[in-house]
């Protein structure tokens, strides 16, 4: 019964979103939009809605944030450039696990947001399970090349970082508060794509100063607020997709690149809020600025990108509209062959979820190029939608790029050398996502209707 019920509230707490963007009270409308055929009338839906909004709506989620430094010592090797030659020699600005934890009925997720360039656990999300009853946890990286290895050399800064990570969702479900959950979108021009096609062949382009069209791209920025019963704003997740390597193999001081500078523009201009970056399919995407020299303005090109990311972020916050409904969650392992060795199996674990209609999201653990991100958003009817890339979740391996079809036949970094993953992965994953969404949604039966 308390199924039937969560699922009906997240339905008409989704209706209740898209009946306020299409219809006024007072209006009478029919359309389709995409695959729902939205019905409003007056004083029926709205009715129904407004009955139903207790049940299951913006107030009843809790959420809390924490962060941690997980700054390795010196000495450490960096990852990101195979060309470096020597360890870290210090810090420029520390690397953070910042967590975002929500709550929603017997549900919870526990989004551990890091300035790393990858990483790969079970054990923090088996400790947070146990410790602290949270059912999902996504490792995410932002993706900079100027932090450590990770996975690849398991040091003892390796386990600590495990542990820390631990510790701050502890904290952020100790600090948690009654939040509403609001998002919106923008576009910011700050990347692009690094692979040039002429003739059914890709060539790379890694730095494009000059901000020449390139495609496909995808601008968006989106937002999600978390805000307590006082209508503060108290987390800012921000979901863009652009490699961060403004800083190149020269710079040897630890940096998380622009999303670092970004977090700290936005956390100045909406005082009281702790900014988190989750990284989207930005396995084509490079900054317009990239490798910019540290002995010439490479730290300086990082905060002018961060605070004109963060600039577009404050901005958004300013127009949010709520999210609403239940959080549903799943998660899958889906097994690949290794593309250039088929005897060889790869398996990949993932999480989608979503709240209602208003939200869904996939992680995967990867590096998806941005094709998959639109793909993602097209297919998953969803008011709103974020591919989380670099996002590690439910077992396997780190998947590496993970390149759409036609790219492995064009070639280039990431899509031909430097993949391992056969050939489709990346749809047959943002599909499984789609489908298991729809799932989770109740948008997908059990059984058949009877022939009539
Ligand atoms: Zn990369």
């Amino acid at each position: 019964m308390r199924l039937y019920l969560d699922v009906l509230a997240a339905k008409m707490c989704g209706a209740r979103t898209r009946a306020c963007r299409v219809a006024t009270p007072g209006d009478t409308c029919r359309r389709a939009e995409r695959a729902h055929e939205c019905v409003c009338s007056k004083g029926v839906l709205w009715t129904i809605a407004l009955l139903l909004a207790p049940i299951a709506c913006a107030a009843d989620y809790r959420a809390g944030v924490a962060r941690v430094d997980i700054t390795p010592p010196a000495g450490h090797a960096m990852g990101g450039y195979s060309d470096r030659k020597q360890g870290a020699t210090g810090i420029h600005d520390p690397l953070y696990a910042t967590v975002l934890v929500i709550e929603s009925g017997e549900n919870s997720l526990a989004l551990v947001t890091c300035d790393l360039r990858s990483f790969v656990s079970t054990r923090v999300g088996e400790i947070a399970k146990q410790k602290y009853g949270i059912r999902n946890t996504i490792i995410s990286v932002s993706h900079t090349h100027s932090g450590p290895l990770t996975w690849e050399a398991r040091t003892p800064w390796y386990s600590e970082a495990e542990d820390k990570m631990v510790e701050a969702i502890g904290k952020a479900k100790a600090a948690m508060f009654p939040a509403s959950l609001e998002m919106s979108t923008g576009h910011v021009y700050l990347g692009f794509n690094r692979r040039k096609v002429v003739d059914g062949h890709a060539t790379m382009w890694w730095r494009n100063a000059e901000k020449l069209p390139s495609h496909p791209l995808d601008p968006a920025v989106k937002v999600l607020l978390a805000k307590d019963s006082d209508g503060k704003t108290r987390a800012v997740l921000v979901n863009f997709a652009c490699h961060p390597s403004v800083l190149g193999p020269d710079n040897l001081q630890y940096s998380a690149d622009y999303p670092g500078a970004m977090k700290r523009y936005v956390e100045s201009q909406i005082p009281g809020a702790t900014c988190l970056f989750v990284q989207g399919g930005a396995g084509d995407i490079n900054p317009y600025r990239d490798k910019e020299p540290v002995a010439g303005q490479g730290f300086q090109a990082v905060d002018e990108m961060g605070q004109a990311l963060g600039k577009s972020v404050v901005s958004i916050a300013g127009r949010v509209r709520p999210v609403s409904g239940a959080l549903r969650t799943v998660s899958e392992i889906t097994e690949v062959k290794n593309r250039w060795n088929p005897n060889e199996k790869i398996a990949i674990g993932w999480t989608a979820g979503a709240f209602g209609n208003s939200l869904c999201f996939a992680a995967l653990p990867g590096e998806p190029f941005v094709e998959h991100q639109l793909t993602f958003r097209e297919k998953a009817e969803c008011d709103n939608a974020m591919l989380f890339g670099y996002s590690y979740s439910a077992g396997g391996v780190w998947a590496g790029y993970l390149p759409t079809i036609l790219a492995a036949v064009e070639g280039g970094y990431g899509a031909d050398y430097n993949t391992t993953v056969e050939v489709g992965t990346g749809e047959r994953l943002i599909d499984r996502a789609v489908v298991k969404l729809f799932e989770i949604r109740g948008l997908l039966k059990d059984l058949p209707n009877p022939r009539p």
